[in-house]
């Protein structure tokens, strides 16, 4: 999510961002893979925790089933204040600490060796920070539905699972499965991550188990609690049969069964693109959230109020976009870039809302056809503010500009344009699926993989659009059949190839900074609007 307009609005330039910004040593704590870090792997997160809505308050514990890489016995745990640890026990020891902000350095009973599997149990309560915006300033959500009913869940992205609950808060080390038992009153329904493996009840209390069985971010693991009711389906498709699992409100059962007819082509258009989705163990959800939507894996928050579009706008202004349900097609998109395909430092988000982004083309293209969803990734040009660059800054927990949606999708659509074949560039974003499958990695790993996958010298491309605020700008000039041109507002060396038209036949000019001429056989051009740059005619 990270939804982009919300951010520029209410962050970017209320706050007025500048390209530099000073870093605390929290930021780095928080950002860093610090020695306390990278010496354990996480396998496993078992949480318990105890949702109360009358004094805001959650408790439970964390039990993490980690590896060891190397010997160690310091352990860097994640949690924000206002919340608290209580407890680190391991081997029936309790495990003192040192705490430095939000992270705690636990000293653990003995040394540890390498490569052995070994567990520690967190227990933990608090208030956890309230969201006032939620999703795009993260927190907890403790909300009334229409009849007056507790309905609490959890946005977290940017802010990580810490601000909850304790555990290894860094975007490169993802649990391998995941297991979560929520307690809450017995008149509501708890829906998380994954299957429901059990119910239990209490004297006042229901606990719900869910699980993942595949690796998940640490802001996907949430809890969904309400007067929830459900329906089911089930999707065909290239993993075999696939569970679909619909949970809303009680009151909007009728009007959640038509919007979300949806679904099922949006996954089949999606398979189609990104090949199988990534996690048939664990089922695909979506489920009524107190906000507009995130793409928690296997239960994406849905809050589009049931409509199309976005909030019932387009974001792209052709109209294209109020054709389908911006939020079931842009967070089940992050099912394959962002949940499958993870980053390592937020720093690279583009290369999940980025592709994400531009997997809303690819769905208006599959219902409307390629002039379609040409018309809507160029649309959604409007919104590109080139503020500051879509890279962020690496180590301190900061992700790029808002420009990491719709720049960085009109870069991929510029890049297929580039590659001008369709089957190669479908079999590129199937592969790129299977390569990075269930991993973390990063905006490098991915320039290189596409450099070498689709044989084109890619680098100075990526280097302007991902790393400057500049669109690059093709000047020329045509006299008497001749066409003098060149890039100009570039990064040093850019040699993106590009189409024009002489209004009889396409022709591929490899423009550079310096200045070259070509015979154009009209005395005309014209430019192939897919490619996201300007142009400057010299008089
Ligand atoms: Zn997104």
């Amino acid at each position: 999510m990270r939804e982009f307009l919300f951010v520029i609005f209410l962050f970017s330039n209320a706050a007025g961002f500048s390209q530099t910004k000073t870093y605390t040593h929290a930021d780095s704590i928080k950002g860093k893979i610090t020695k306390e870090r990278e010496w354990w792997n996480v396998l496993h997160y078992e949480i318990h925790t105890t949702f109360n809505s009358n004094d805001s308050s959650v408790a439970g514990k964390n039990n993490i089933t980690y590896k060891t890489l190397q010997s160690s016995q310091i352990m860097q745990i994640d949690l924000m204040a206002p919340m608290q640890l209580d407890s680190a026990i391991q081997n029936r020891k309790r495990c003192g600490w040192k705490q430095d902000g939000n992270a705690y350095y636990i000293n653990l009973p003995e040394a540890q060796s390498a490569n052995t599997i070994n567990n520690i149990e967190l227990f933990f309560h608090g208030k956890p920070h309230v969201a006032k915006i939620p999703p795009w300033d993260g927190g907890i959500i403790w909300k009334k539905d229409l009849n007056k009913f507790p309905w609490i869940s959890i946005a977290c992205q940017g802010m990580a699972g810490s601000v909850w609950f304790p555990c290894k808060d860094h975007m490169y080390d993802e649990p391998d499965s995941s297991s979560f038992f929520i307690t809450a009153p017995k008149d509501l329904v708890s829906v998380s991550n994954g299957k429901l493996r059990s119910v239990t009840e209490a004297k006042d209390t229901k606990t719900y188990n869910w699980a993942v069985v595949n690796p998940i971010n640490n802001y996907n693991i949430i809890p969904y609690i309400g007067k929830y009711v459900n329906f089911t389906d089930t999707f065909m498709g290239e993993g075999g049969k696939l569970d679909l699992s619909y949970w809303v409100l009680d009151y909007n059962l009728e009007i959640a069964k038509e919007q979300f007819k949806q679904v099922k082509t949006m996954l089949r258009c999606f398979e189609i693109w990104f090949g199988k989705y990534p996690f048939y163990e664990d089922g695909y959800k979506l489920v009524q959230s107190p906000h507009l939507g995130m793409e928690h894996q296997s239960a994406v928050a849905y809050g589009n109020g049931f409509v199309n579009g976005y909030m019932g706008r387009d974001l792209s202004g052709t109209g294209w976009g109020l054709k389908w349900d911006f939020i079931i097609v842009h967070e089940s998109g992050h099912e394959w870039f962002g949940n499958n395909i993870s980053v390592k430092d937020v720093a690279d988000n583009w290369v999940h809302e980025g592709f994400t982004a531009y997997s809303e083309n690819l769905y208006t293209e599959y219902l409307f056809g390629k002039q379609a969803g040409a018309e809507y990734v160029i649309g959604t040009r409007e919104d590109v503010t080139n503020d500051r660059p879509v890279i962020g800054d690496y180590e301190v927990n900061r992700d790029g500009s808002g420009d990491m949606y719709y720049k960085a999708s009109n870069m991929l659509h510029t890049i297929r344009h580039i590659v001008d074949n369709d089957s190669t560039w479908k079999s590129f974003l199937r592969d790129i699926n299977k390569t990075f499958w269930h991993r973390t990695t990063t905006s490098k790993e991915i320039e290189l993989y596409m450099i070498n996958y689709l044989k084109l010298d890619l680098q100075k491309v990526f280097d302007q659009y991902l790393r400057t605020t500049k669109i690059p700008v093709l000047e020329y000039k045509l006299t008497k059949n001749e066409l003098s041109y060149r890039w100009t507002d570039c990064v040093e060396g850019f040699n993106m190839p590009v189409k024009i038209s002489n209004g009889k036949s396409e022709i591929t000019l490899k423009p550079t900074t310096t200045l070259q001429k070509t015979k154009i056989s009209e005395n005309k051009i014209a430019f192939d609007n897919n490619y996201f740059i300007k142009q400057l005619e010299l008089k």
